[in-house]
């Protein structure tokens, strides 16, 4: 039976991971993987979360189920920090439960909408492989369209034409900040023009949200996404802390819903429900707790913020130093300076990529997706050298 099965091609990114692994080169650069590193290239726990886990080994006393909705006190702890302070149900309109990274958020979102009837997903591309991926899986069409015009801007006229494409009940998939893979992220008033599009047309948007705090600031990176929502009766908002509490491997997520009134809100979540007790039952409990603990400690949150601000710093360094290059043989770096968050797309072939990784030991992504990360202070000006080498 299992002889009928096709092989899969593997990941190309952990194949990459173990070209880098093998290399002897001392001076190699790693610009592949999508975690965040510090200057020393290190992905270290974060201090707040090693003091959260601290507490709940001495504090926890039972490890007994908690259901399909995981932790609740995670869910509503971070509620504020995406939906605002001043009303973070937006009036009881949001429900939320706790979900396997944000990978299961985007899932449950995903089935959700097919489940109310979704046929396709409107998907900006490049974006997250797995956005396609999972779409795939659950038999949902994708409406793609260029996310990027130029290496600046978002191409409006092509979501717009996409969106015109959808069929009412559709998803359109939107990333909330820190565009993952170009950096390119759309402004407040395009939210909003982007809201009464999907209002009209009558699609179901869902917020990805994976990279807050990483762009340019914790509220500035969830503005778009609150202006849009106060303009839509109904979204989905898919969440993972999985980056910006460094939790990868433990796979930390949330999923809400924002629903036009409370008799659609429960229904909605009774479905997620059920939804996620047929997928994984219930979420990994460990990384959601320390979540919990930090954002429920005004110290320990303190902490996470300056932990947080001091990642956001280092990349707008990195960013600041590859736009004030200029250029590096044919490539402009300079919009790399406008970018949000870990990644950005460099508008380069294979051969080059190729010769980067043989000839000066720098491995990057076959798309040209560069983890900006993977540069510090030792390193920058060596890889802008390679990269004009490679591309003059
Ligand atoms: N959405 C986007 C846009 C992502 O880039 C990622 C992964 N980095 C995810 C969702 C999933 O995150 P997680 O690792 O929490 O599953």
């Amino acid at each position: 039976m299992l002889e009928k099965l096709d092989t899969q091609s593997p990941d190309a990114l952990l194949a990459l991971i173990k070209l880098h692994r093998d290399d002897q080169r001392e001076d190699k650069i790693d610009l592949g993987v999508g975690v965040y590193r510090d200057e020393e290239g290190e992905t270290p726990v974060f201090r707040s979360i090693k003091a959260a886990e601290a507490i709940l080994h001495d504090k926890q006393d039972s490890k007994s189920y908690l259901g399909p909705e995981g932790d609740i006190g995670f869910v509503n702890a971070l509620m504020p920090y995406v939906f605002g302070n001043a009303d973070p149900t937006m009036g009881g309109r949001i429900a939320g439960m706790q979900t396997p990274g944000g990978t299961g958020a985007v899932r449950l979102a995903f089935a959700l909408a097919q489940a109310a009837g979704a046929k396709s997903v409107v998907l900006g591309e490049p974006s997250w492989p797995n956005h396609r991926q999972i779409a795939r899986d659950l038999g949902l069409e994708i409406i793609s369209f260029e996310h990027a015009a130029d290496a600046s801007t978002t191409d409006f006229e092509a979501l717009k034409t996409a969106i015109a494409d959808a069929g009412e009940g559709d998803v359109l998939l939107l990333h909330g900040s820190s565009h993952n893979p170009t950096g390119i992220d759309y402004s407040l008033a395009q939210w909003q023009e982007i809201a009464r599009l999907a209002q009209e047309k009558g699609l179901i948007p869902v917020l990805d949200i994976a990279y807050q705090g990483l762009g340019e600031g914790i509220e500035e990176d969830v503005a778009g996404a609150r202006a849009f929502l106060a303009e839509v009766p109904e979204a989905m908002v898919t969440y993972s802390c999985d980056k910006n509490f460094g939790m990868y491997r433990d796979r930390v997520g949330a999923f809400y819903v924002l629903a036009a009134d409370r008799d659609v809100l429960d229904k909605a979540m009774s479905n997620a429900n059920s939804l996620a007790r047929a997928n994984w039952s219930m979420p990994p409990d460990h990384g959601g707790a320390a979540v919990r603990i930090v954002l429920r400690d005004t110290e320990l949150t303190r902490r996470w913020k300056e932990e947080l601000a001091a990642m956001r710093g280092r990349l707008r360094w990195i960013r600041d130093t590859l736009g004030k290059a200029g250029t590096a043989g044919s490539v402009d770096l300079t919009p790399l300076a406008s970018h949000n968050g870990l990644f950005s797309m460099l508008p380069i072939g294979p051969e080059s990529i190729e010769a980067l990784r043989r000839d000066h030991a720098i491995y990057m992504a076959g798309s040209g997706r560069i983890n900006i990360a993977g540069l510090n202070e030792g390193n920058i000006d060596r890889f802008i050298a390679a990269l004009g080498d490679v591309t003059a």
